[in-house]
């Protein structure tokens, strides 16, 4: 096979993040926005040693699973990768990534995974919007998105997956910039003042925050600014400024200034309110957060003597939706905007037996395990790249009867899992559940219980019976990379 080949392919699955898989020779083949049961003429654009990357030249048979396209910008944004099949696919194709990642990275084969919670709203149910505000070629000023492994803004002016006021707001800052000659970033001269507009939503409130992010200390014409848009959005309850004029591709900078409102906005979760600041974690799709917590709170079937550790806890969601059903909750967050707001929000939620620590779980789990004493549940909710080893060695060590794990990276989830369930944990449920429609993510949410010592060792057996016989289990972060 070689560069520029055209070659006649059948789609027999699709990846995570939207590409089609076909096979030629023993070689796979990945086809962006194609479907399962699409014959294909693929143009390859690229050969490495087993696999290749093609594009679709014609469309010989279409599969059943292809919808109409609603977006204009859907073939150069990056951001969705689902939006040429219909839901139901999206949702077999996510289900079957958390079973294969289950497979592969933790060798458990015959685990009965329930079914994916999809959402009920597949459209504008993200809650926050970064983008970036840049000219184009012909000096006018627009916004959008990066294209995939760019950095070039493809506009968008009428997202699928935001509020629709947000491409209001938008509008309105960009016709201020134009006004008074604000000028947008440039990254490679790291010159100009505006880079992103930063968004976010509370659906319970109707609340909005808006936050320009700049490079610089302030704005000229601010006051007008915030008289525009508090006149026209009368939701608006925050306006700020984060600086970031550091030349970097990390979207926010450590600063923030009020220029209207508090510096925070406040959404509703699971009847628990909840502060948000622009630097803190919230989970984009409020709906299916609040179905996750339940099923969560459900899995964990608290009771009033529980003392629970939550690790990574943002503002403290998970544990003080959860705080009146147990004896204790203690949180720890490394982000200190995200800690100050959790300590706010167990005050105004009148919750009295939490505590919240800012510092790196990885460093200072053992110091704050001590802190409260009997630690049965521990709740673990990482970014994207799972939990440090370390941080499982002290989890065994503290050694709870329960472990909630939460994830929005099925790879890293599966290989934490292993090392888990080879000590001493047993998995006991796992519910995928779908938080970004669309997009070519997935949320998983387990439970882990200690083997009681009477099942131990059948447990154990069966676990090394599978590690004999799951060869690719052993995955590496490089392979880890290349599923992801
Ligand atoms: N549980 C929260 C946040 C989950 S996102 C919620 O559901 O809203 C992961 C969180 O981990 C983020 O708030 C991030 O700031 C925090 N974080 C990342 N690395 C960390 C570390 N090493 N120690 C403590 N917190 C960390």
């Amino acid at each position: 096979m070689e560069k520029n080949d055209l070659i006649e392919v059948l789609i027999e699955d699709v990846s995570l993040d939207g590409k089609g898989i076909a096979r030629y020779n023993g070689i796979v083949i990945f086809v962006p926005f194609a479907a399962v049961g699409d014959k294909l003429i693929v143009k390859i654009l690229k050969v490495k040693k087993d696999y290749a990357f093609g594009k679709t030249e014609k469309i010989l048979k279409k599969s059943l699973h292809r919808i109409n396209v609603d977006c204009d910008s859907y073939y150069k944004c990056g951001g969705c990768v689902f939006r040429h099949i219909s839901y139901d696919e999206e949702l077999r194709i996510k289900s079957k990534f958390v079973k294969d990642s289950l497979n592969k990275f933790a060798g458990i084969t015959n685990f009965n995974v329930s079914d994916i919670i999809g959402a009920k709203d597949i459209n504008h149910y993200r809650n926050k919007a970064q983008v970036p505000v840049r000219y184009n070629r012909d000096q006018k000023i627009i916004s959008g998105f990066f294209s995939p492994h760019s950095h070039n803004v493809v506009e968008c002016l009428d997202c699928k997956l935001h509020p629709k006021e947000f491409d209001k707001i938008i509008f309105e800052i960009k016709k201020w910039m134009q006004f008074y000659k604000i000028v947008p970033y440039d990254e490679t001269a790291n010159t100009g003042l505006l880079r992103h507009i930063y968004l976010r939503y509370a659906k319970s409130t109707n609340e909005i925050m808006v936050c320009l992010v700049i490079n610089g200390e302030s704005i000229p014409c601010k006051d007008i600014l915030v008289r525009n848009l508090t006149g026209k959005f009368e939701n608006i309850k925050s306006i700020c400024l984060n600086i970031n004029r550091k030349s970097t591709n990390v979207i926010l900078g450590d600063k923030n200034k009020v220029l209207f409102g508090e510096d925070f906005i406040q959404d509703i979760l699971c009847d628990t309110r909840f502060n948000i600041s622009p630097l803190s974690f919230y989970q984009i799709n409020h709906d299916q957060t609040e179905i996750m917590y339940d099923i969560a709170k459900n899995m964990l079937n608290l009771k009033n003597t529980d003392n629970v550790l939550d690790l990574y806890c943002g503002i403290g969601t998970i544990g003080l939706t959860m705080a009146l059903d147990i004896n204790k909750l203690l949180g720890i967050e490394v982000i200190k905007q995200a800690v100050e707001n959790a300590i706010k929000n167990s005050e105004i939620n009148n919750i009295r037996n939490s505590d919240f620590i800012c510092g790196d779980v990885v460093e200072e789990i053992d110091y704050i395990s001590s802190y409260i004493k009997n630690v049965n549940t521990i709740i673990i909710d990482p970014p994207r790249k799972g939990c440090d080893g370390r941080l499982i060695d002290t989890i065994m060590k503290i050694s709870p009867e329960k472990i909630l794990y939460i994830s929005c990276n099925p790879c890293t989830w599966a290989r934490d899992l292993k090392i888990l369930c080879k000590q001493s944990y047993n998995l006991r449920s796992v519910v995928p559940i779908d938080l970004f429609p669309r997009t070519g993510h997935v949320e998983v949410v387990c439970l882990l219980s200690k083997l009681k010592s009477d099942k131990h060792i059948n447990v154990e057996l069966e676990m090394d019976k599978l590690d004999l016989t799951a060869e690719k289990s052993k995955a590496t972060y490089a392979d880890i990379e290349k599923l992801c």
